[in-house]
């Protein structure tokens, strides 16, 4: 087992306060939710579950921030150097981060250390670099007999609200905060309840950069009160979310009073499309661990896989080959190649949806039986020839759970690939590089990756169609979710 860094442990023995208006806040008496290592049922830590009033504090004073104008007056320049500090304090410090997102997360360390540290710290250096480059255009109106010059500029939205879920911790986090803060919002952030630990040792990386106070809060505590409370606020000018659809209903909801602006990224159901021609080991590689990477808690993950007829049979069968290869187990084990389910909770929620789907039916292939020993383990599970309209197909499970269906024609596999509320990603597995051309055009999906499945870029826009989401975020695109366009004419 690897050993937990001496700073990570310290982290985790110290009080777990909130961020507001630049102080450290606690709780009120009583209020602390004690926060689990998924990978054996300990209780690591306890963060405060925050009050309303803890929220409207936050809001308070980034607004605040926001109207003195201490952060988004910089010169973009300013900015940019704060935000390439954070990343180089991410770097210096990626080791006791990777520990929290494993202690915390139930990730894998391997992949924390290697993928998600250091992708946050990157995701810094990607927007400071936009910090100078957030250009409105120059026009020139067509309006007879008179001149004019008009010009676009981008302000930022204001002050912004972010909810995120547990799968991320760390580069949800990032994610959202990086290019608010190179567009020059002010933001309340609120972490997942599970999983706060990571995002609040960010919050004192980024104090130490030089992030002025109430520019960046960050407020823990339940989604209803905090995020509700958030969601709701008539001094909020945005939301940006990440989390379940039905929660991103509920923000719709939320979100009426003043009109605020909002952005949605959300739960998926995405197919891995295996044709014919296809490489086949590295198909069934690569969909296996698009389905298995993260244990499937993953947005992104292809749990639909659809494989052509003629290789069908080698298809389940080389997966499930996977699934029973993968070593199940704790993220500090570097032998371990799967970690836990974040929570006992969802566990149960995950197995409730393979028996249910068993009980309907399908072909349990391997998997489907609740590992023993404390932590929240579930096992690879592949399942076969589910019926289209069950709800191992229509639902979300986000865990370790994929179908594998068959399939005749083009035609038919984008019908059936498309034949669902979400639209979030997908993959196409072919060396027909025309065929897989076309496909991804008629896959009615925000991502869609050839002959590979999840991986992520900065430039690579996230974000989903139909019931997956509003907006996108990463890339040029994933700044502008935190602006506004403002036009102005000038007669000369
Ligand atoms: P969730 O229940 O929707 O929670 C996400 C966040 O919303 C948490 O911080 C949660 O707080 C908060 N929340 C819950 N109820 C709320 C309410 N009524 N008002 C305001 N905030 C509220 O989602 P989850 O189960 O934790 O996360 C898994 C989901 O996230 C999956 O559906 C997955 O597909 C999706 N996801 C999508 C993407 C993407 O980019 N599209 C990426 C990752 C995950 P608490 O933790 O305190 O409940
Ligand atoms: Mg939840």
């Amino acid at each position: 087992m690897k050993t937990v860094t001496p700073e990570a442990q310290k982290f985790l023995n110290a009080e777990h306060l909130m961020l507001i208006d630049g102080k450290q806040v606690e709780g009120e008496k009583g209020r602390l939710v004690d926060l689990e290592n998924p990978a054996d049922g300990s209780v690591i830590a306890q963060a405060w579950r925050g009050a309303a009033h803890h929220a409207d504090r936050a809001v308070e004073a980034a607004r605040r921030a926001f109207n003195d104008k201490r952060w988004r007056g910089k010169t973009p320049a300013e900015r940019e150097r704060v935000l390439l500090r954070i990343a180089e304090l991410i770097d210096e410090h990626t080791e006791a981060l990777a520990d929290l997102e494993v202690l915390n997360g139930g990730k894998l360390f391997t992949g924390a250390f290697r993928g998600e540290v250091p992708m946050a710290a990157r995701t810094f250096r990607y927007y400071a670099g936009w910090c100078t480059k957030l250009e409105g255009e120059v026009f020139h109106p067509s309006i007879p007999g008179l001149d004019f010059h008009a010009y676009t500029i981008h302000e930022p939205v204001g002050v912004v609200a972010q909810i995120i879920p547990w799968n991320g911790p760390l580069v949800m986090a990032a994610w959202k905060l990086a290019p608010a803060l190179a567009a020059g919002c002010s933001v309340v952030l609120k972490p997942a309840e599970q999983t706060p630990l990571s995002a609040l040792y960010l919050g004192r990386l980024m104090q130490e950069a030089g992030v002025p106070d109430g520019v960046v809060n960050i407020v823990t505590g339940s989604g209803s009160e905090i995020g509700g409370t958030l969601a709701a606020h008539g001094d909020v000018n945005k939301v940006a979310f990440t989390g379940s659809t039905e929660t991103g209903r509920k923000l719709m909801d939320a979100a009426r009073g003043n009109l605020k602006r909002l952005s949605l990224e959300l739960g998926g159901k995405s197919p891995a499309i295996l044709f014919e021609d296809c490489d086949l080991e590295a198909a069934i590689e690569g969909a296996a661990m698009g389905i298995f990477g993260g244990a499937g808690q993953v947005c992104v993950a292809g749990s639909r896989i659809y494989a052509h007829y003629s290789i069908y049979d080698e298809v389940v069968e080389g997966v499930a080959e996977v699934a029973r290869r993968l070593k199940v187990g704790p993220g500090l084990d570097p032998d371990s190649e799967m970690g836990p389910l974040i929570s006992d909770g969802h566990r149960q929620s995950v197995h409730g949806h393979v028996t249910r789907a068993v009980d309907e039916g399908v072909d349990l292939i391997c998997g489907g039986d609740m590992l023993d020993g404390p932590g929240y383990f579930y096992p690879p599970t592949v399942l076969a020839k589910p019926r289209p309209d069950s709800a191992i197909m229509t639902e979300e499970v986000f865990g370790p759970v994929v179908t594998v269906t068959p399939f005749q024609s083009t035609a038919e596999v984008v019908s059936a690939a498309n034949d669902s509320i979400y639209g979030l990603a997908g993959s196409v597995w072919t060396r027909d590089l025309s065929l897989a051309h076309k496909v991804v055009r008629d896959i009615n999906s925000g991502i869609i990756w050839i002959n590979c499945h999840g991986i992520p870029d900065l430039a690579l826009r996230v974000g989903g169609m139909k019931q997956s989401g509003w907006g996108r975020e990463l890339g040029p695109e994933g700044l502008m979710l935190y602006t506004e366009t403002k036009s102005i004419m000038a007669k000369l």
